[in-house]
């Protein structure tokens, strides 16, 4: 770049895609926080039926009885999912969930209607507090960096090392005893000690590539998922709302949730007062700005409500795709590319064909009357041309997923959607698995993978919670590793401060379920 007006913006300097593919990929963000730095934050739970053929052990930290505390409750405390009506609440929002209950029923593969699962947390946890808004991976880390960097070094817990590259991790005796990564530019060999764990976090398919050139064993890299995604744009007049609803537009959202004999679907369903059809832009990727909250106040068409209204739809199967290393293509470090072969089965086409159809009958359903609605599409053109614009007809049925092609009126590439997941997936048998439960890779002692790519199955829900949710466990387990005991020790408390009084001086810290005596 020699002039201001090359400045290619900060996201083509962190995107970058380090993998080879037949179906095009955005790549992953390079940065601290990674993909949590642009995710949409939708976090819903994966369902009973989804978890089926998850390891029973796995399925019931994350999802145990009803009203008792589990896995995901305690991540969705973390991340703002919980208080799901903290952010999208009010009138436009409440007619919106009545009215979807009612319709449910008349669309025959739609199960249920839920509040919005967001992680952000709108309202503060205590008076006086900020609230903390989206979550994101990245404040949580710099705030504790910043913490660990008042003590001197040979003390601190927590380091980050910025501007490196894992490049290979090197074994002896099934145990990781060497890292080497490019620091700066530098080519930089890091001694491992076999008590040290070592967690692989670098994204599905690079973290499935480190191991491959690593540690390989056969079944690393099978078992590739991902979703399929459509998006419906309507818009749906006032009229078909009740009278009073207030004159100024409202955001709201809502998760559908369906099923057909070829799998599950969710419907990522927003509605608010935006300036182009793009809601979710305008909702929670937004910094807010008080003059675009004004512009965009001004921009409301008063006769139409919810405008416009995009769903989402995804749903998965378990396609035969898989990853691994490429024979040819290297990347700048010389070491081989990932080959990502990502394809999908006649069994998700008919799948994302009723997810497609389904959006378009509940938009119907809700506005009531063929007048009251409109669709938002390109009639002559690719998804890609310009020309889009409101139609009184719904789009025809889609027969393609590429941008380029004209009979693709709603759907996204199979590589766009940023959720691979599976290719290091969990279970107890090694013969079968690649991980074990707390998601260690079998035949080495300290190595684990932390992501959706220790998932069995992907099911229909956006990754990242049932990611941190399992990530968090996989945490405890090395912590508790690390900490282990004779085997006739028995504990005298249930793990942590609680309950307990200081006498004296000194200090006490938390780990995991544990208590050990603070340095300071
Ligand atoms: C626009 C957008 C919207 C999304 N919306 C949602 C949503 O609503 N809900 C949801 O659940 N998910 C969503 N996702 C997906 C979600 O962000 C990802 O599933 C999630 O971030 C994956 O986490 P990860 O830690 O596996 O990988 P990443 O977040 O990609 O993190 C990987 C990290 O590893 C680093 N790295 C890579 N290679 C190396 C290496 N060799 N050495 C050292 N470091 C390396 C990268 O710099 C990065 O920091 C969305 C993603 C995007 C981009």
């Amino acid at each position: 770049m020699s002039a201001n007006s090359q400045d290619p913006g900060t996201r083509e300097r962190v995107w970058r895609s380090p993998w080879r593919s037949q179906v095009p990929f955005p790549g992953l963000a390079y940065c601290v926080g990674g993909r949590s730095l642009y995710w949409g934050g939708w976090s819903p739970r994966l369902t009973a039926a989804d978890l089926s053929r998850w390891p029973a052990d796995i399925a019931t930290f994350l999802q145990a009885a009803p009203g008792s505390f589990d896995g995901y409750q305690q991540v969705e405390k973390e991340i703002g999912v919980w208080d799901k009506t903290d952010y999208i609440s009010g009138p436009l929002f409440a007619e919106l969930k009545t009215k979807m209950v009612g319709v449910k029923g008349s669309v025959p593969t739609v199960d249920d209607i839920e509040d919005a699962p967001l992680a952000v947390q709108a309202s503060p946890p205590a008076s006086g507090l900020f609230s903390f808004d989206k979550y994101s991976s990245a404040p949580i880390l710099i705030d504790a960096i910043r913490e660990a960097s008042g003590a001197p070094d040979w003390r601190r817990r927590l380091f980050l090392v910025p501007r490196a590259h894992v490049i290979r991790l090197s074994t002896s005796g099934g145990v990781v005893n060497q890292i080497e990564v490019d620091a700066n530019g530098q080519r930089k060999f890091l001694t491992i000690d076999p008590t040290c764990a070592v967690v692989l976090a670098n994204g599905t398919i690079e973290a499935t590539r480190l191991a491959l050139e690593s540690f390989p064993t056969p079944l690393m890299g099978r078992n590739l998922m991902a979703h399929l995604r459509s998006n419906t744009i309507v818009r749906i007049k006032r009229a078909a709302f009740a009278p009073s609803l207030p004159k100024q537009l409202e955001a709201a959202a809502l998760l559908v949730r369906g099923s057909t004999p070829q799998g599950r679907y969710h419907l990522q369903v927003t509605a608010a007062a935006v300036l182009g059809p793009n809601s979710e832009k305008d909702m929670f990727q937004m910094i807010p700005d008080v003059e675009l909250l004004d512009s965009t106040l001004a921009s409301q068409d008063a006769d139409w409500s919810g405008n416009p209204d995009p769903t989402q739809p995804k749903a998965t199967g378990a396609p035969p795709s898989w990853i691994d290393l490429s024979p040819d293509q290297t990347d700048e470090f010389s070491m081989r590319r990932a080959w990502v072969n990502l394809v999908k089965s006649a069994n998700e086409d008919l799948l994302w064909r009723a997810m497609d159809d389904a959006a378009i009958a509940l938009a119907q359903k809700l506005a009531g009357a063929p007048s009251n609605i409109q669709y938002f599409y390109n009639k002559d053109a690719s998804l890609n041309a310009p020309g889009a614009t409101w139609h009184a007809d719904p789009p025809p049925p889609s027969t393609s997923n590429n941008r380029d092609d004209p009979a693709n009126k709603v759907r996204d590439g199979l590589g766009t959607t940023h959720h691979e997941a599976g290719t290091l997936w969990m279970g107890t048998d090694p013969n079968t698995s690649v991980t074990n439960l707390t998601g260690r890779f079998h035949r080495i002692a300290n190595a684990y993978a932390a992501g959706p790519a220790v998932f069995p199955t992907l099911g229909s829900a956006n990754p990242s919670l049932t990611a941190l949710s399992l990530s968090r466990r996989t945490a405890l387990a090395i912590t508790s590793r690390l900490l282990d005991v004779e085997s006739d020790f028995t504990t005298i408390g249930s793990g942590g401060l609680r309950d307990w009084q200081m006498a004296g001086s000194g200090g006490f810290i938390e780990l995991g379920a544990n208590i050990i005596e603070s340095v300071d």
